[in-house]
């Protein structure tokens, strides 16, 4: 089955309000396989509304519609549908008697506007609505299931799982999502959809999205079946045909966060790590420590800013920051060093570079990042121009400092094979 959500209210239109509920609907009925073909967010028009739900009934049999259902003027989802598919309103006496009575409760008369609220499209069922006074409806029409819910997250989720969910598990099939979700590090969007096109176009029953995040690029697969032996054998292989094309610049197959694979690989490995920064601000060592458990590897850092500091915390000494520069290869080796040593963990990180607007020059331009890893059989180093503002030079420069702890666990300590090394 596929469906359409349509998100009522003017106010969703405005910067000011978000629609959250067509994200909990879509994740509710992916469970159920059912697929979410468009969602759309119509104000609180009359004719817009109609033509919404027009549209939608000509394209798929399922049509969630949140919004729209409060006392006011304004309010018109419940009399356009009954328009359009021709059937009257007529009152409720039974949900009349209940808003009354939610405003007894409160010690209130109910206002005259709220009779709105107790009116019922011929044939509707009426979804209960305990936590609000707008109860919902569920309309049947030609083929189509039609639910029409409030628009307040905490009247609509309880509503959807107690009132519709029974519904539609008594309409749907034993069709399922299945998903597989893959992340990326050290490649672009189009230099990961170069390499592994070849390999998903082949399956034509799944679907895979590319999605592009901070210093990282995330591959999703779906597929909609009722055989599961099948679905795990499908993505498995896709799997196994990006990690051929990908090779060690996948880092997470189960939608782990790079702070989150980083913290099993230290922990899993007894070791300990620490962390010189400057241009990062301690962005690496917020990173790190935002695993709970992180004090079994996390020992402590510093946020040298200073040229002085650099000196006085992590060891760095002052004519190697005179003759090669705060923002070098060798002052960031320097501050992994320093700060291993100071601290007396297994690995250090160092990190000093150009985050910007300005501090740039030719030789060293803004995005210039410098990023070492000392341990004990020597120091790893690279120095990389990040694109992007402030913000996105920080979080690349912390996102590659966690791949490069990332990588020296995945060689044990040594260098990746040459031809994977280029593709990074
Ligand atoms: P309504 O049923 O149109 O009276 O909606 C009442 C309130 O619910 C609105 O003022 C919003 O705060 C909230 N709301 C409506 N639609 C959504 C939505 N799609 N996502 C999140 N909140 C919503
Ligand atoms: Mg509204």
């Amino acid at each position: 089955m596929k469906a359409e959500i349509i998100a009522v209210g003017s106010e969703l239109l405005t910067p000011d309000r978000v629609d959250t509920n067509s994200l909990f609907l879509t994740e509710e009925l992916n469970k159920l396989g059912i697929e979410v073909v468009r969602k759309s967010i119509v104000g609180d028009n009359r004719d817009t509304l109609s033509a919404a739900f027009k549209e939608a009934m000509e394209r798929v049999e399922l049509i969630i519609a949140s919004g729209g259902l409060g006392p006011t003027e304004d309010d018109l989802t419940r009399e356009t549908v009954a328009d359009l598919l021709g059937r009257k309103l007529h009152l409720n006496h039974e949900i009349l008697r209940y808003i009354e009575g939610r405003f007894r409760q409160l010690g209130r008369e109910m206002p005259a506007v709220n009779v709105r609220q107790a009116m019922v499209p011929e044939g509707a069922e009426v979804l209960e609505n305990p936590r609000g006074s707008a109860p919902g409806l569920w309309i049947e029409d030609a083929g189509h299931f039609i639910a029409l819910l409030p628009g307040p997250p905490r009247e609509l989720k309880p509503m959807y799982q107690e009132r519709v969910l029974p519904r539609l598990l008594r309409r749907s099939s034993k069709v399922r999502m299945f998903h597989r979700e893959l992340r990326v590090a050290g490649l672009g969007e189009s230099g990961v959809e170069q390499r592994i096109r070849p390999i998903y176009t082949r399956y034509t029953d799944v679907n895979t999205t590319i999605l592009a995040a901070p210093g990282e690029i995330q591959i999703h697969l779906r597929m909609w079946t009722d055989d599961a032996a099948h679905a795990q054998k499908t993505l498995d292989e896709i799997a196994q045909g990006f990690e051929i094309a990908l090779a060690d610049r996948i880092f997470s197959q189960d939608g782990s966060s790079m702070e989150e694979v980083v913290a099993s690989l230290l922990t899993r490995n007894n070791s300990t790590i620490s962390a010189a920064e400057s241009c990062t601000g301690g962005l690496l060592a917020q990173r790190l420590t935002s695993i709970a458990g992180s004090s079994s590897y996390f020992l402590g850092g510093v946020v040298s800013y200073s040229n002085e500091l650099k000196t006085a915390w992590a060891d760095v000494p002052a004519e190697l920051i005179q003759t090669k520069g705060a923002v070098s290869s060798e002052v960031a080796i320097a501050l992994a060093e320093g700060i291993r040593r100071q601290v007396g963990s297994t690995l250090g990180v160092g990190i000093t570079g150009i985050a910007g607007p300005g501090g740039g020059s030719e030789e060293k331009p803004v995005g210039t990042v410098h990023i070492a890893l000392s341990h004990a059989g020597g120091v790893k180093e690279r120095g990389v121009v990040f694109p992007g503002d402030r913000e996105a030079i920080r979080w690349h420069a912390s996102q590659l400092a966690l791949d490069l702890v990332r990588i020296h666990f995945l060689y044990n300590g040594g260098e990746p094979p040459s031809r994977i090394a280029k593709r990074a």
